[in-house]
């Protein structure tokens, strides 16, 4: 098995677990800017953290030999104080050009307020100026279609955005059709309790297709499984699914998307199959 962690808080993980991912297959993991757990106080401590998945973890991810990516943002859950993510996004593009950076993201919305919102502009303004890739993290804990159709309508309305460059995270059963419909791409979240549970991700594939869809496992401080896309492809394997189709959704999907970044491309160009 092959397969492709296009979204990991590894900075939350110990090596033990990228060890135990590389011997499941993991070619290669991607991880989103996320929220610490805590508030930072101030724009010096997220030009750290980017240091952090830009520098450090590159290089401890890489001594068992898995390229690790990464995305920036400010996490929605810490754009309620807008003066400070308007400073974060100030300094974003000190890091753009950093070998291993992919785009933006993990950006979105958390309680779908009016700052998370103008924030969430911002950012995708942020994208559109410096050609980037968007990664979209939904929300879990109000509404997940309204935060889902006002997110929608934010990339719609910049018309710079092109739909096929945009990735929306954390689709669920309600979500993952007008995501599509849209021209975007659907990231399904497997987690053991909260969001998409393995058997439900199989579902969706049953009723959606392969097609435009990926898995991740997010993997981060809160309870998460790191192998949860491996053992998915065991549930869609157990239910009739072919090897090749297997491959697609968990390997060759997340390389199609992200080798829209030229970074990645260099990795997993257009000879990668
Ligand atoms: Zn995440």
């Amino acid at each position: 098995m092959r397969y492709v962690e296009p979204h990991g808080h590894m900075v939350s993980r110990t090596t033990d677990d990228y060890q135990d991912m590389v011997t499941a297959g993991c070619a290669a993991v991607c991880e989103p800017a996320f929220w610490a757990g805590f508030d930072r106080g101030s724009v010096e401590g997220f030009r750290d953290y980017f240091r952090q998945l830009t520098e450090y973890e590159p290089a401890r991810a890489a001594k068992y030999g898995l390229p690790h990516f990464c995305w920036l943002c400010i996490n929605p859950k810490e754009s309620e104080d807008v003066k400070l993510a308007e400073d974060v996004i100030s300094i974003i593009p000190e890091f753009l050009d950093r070998p291993t950076v992919l785009g933006i993201g993990e950006i979105g919305l958390n309680k779908n307020s009016r700052n998370e919102v103008k924030v969430l502009e911002r950012h995708v303004d942020l994208a559109a100026r410096h050609n980037q890739l968007i990664l979209v993290h939904t929300p879990h804990l109000e509404d997940k279609l309204k935060g889902t159709r006002l997110i929608l309508d934010v990339l719609k309305n910049d018309s710079r955005i092109q739909p096929h460059r945009v990735l929306i995270d954390h689709v669920e059963e309600h979500t993952v059709k007008i995501v599509l419909e849209r021209g975007h791409w659907a990231g399904m979240t497997l987690y053991p309790i909260s969001k998409c549970t393995p058997a439900r991700a199989v579902d969706i594939l049953d009723v959606y297709g392969q097609d435009r869809l990926w898995m991740n496992s997010a993997c981060d401080w809160g309870e998460s499984v790191p192998l949860a896309i491996p053992r998915t492809a065991l549930e869609m394997r157990r239910r009739g699914w072919s090897a090749d189709a297997i491959d697609q959704v968990i390997y060759r999907n997340p390389i199609q998307f992200l080798r829209q970044a030229p970074k990645f491309a260099a990795k997993f160009g257009e000879g990668e199959r």
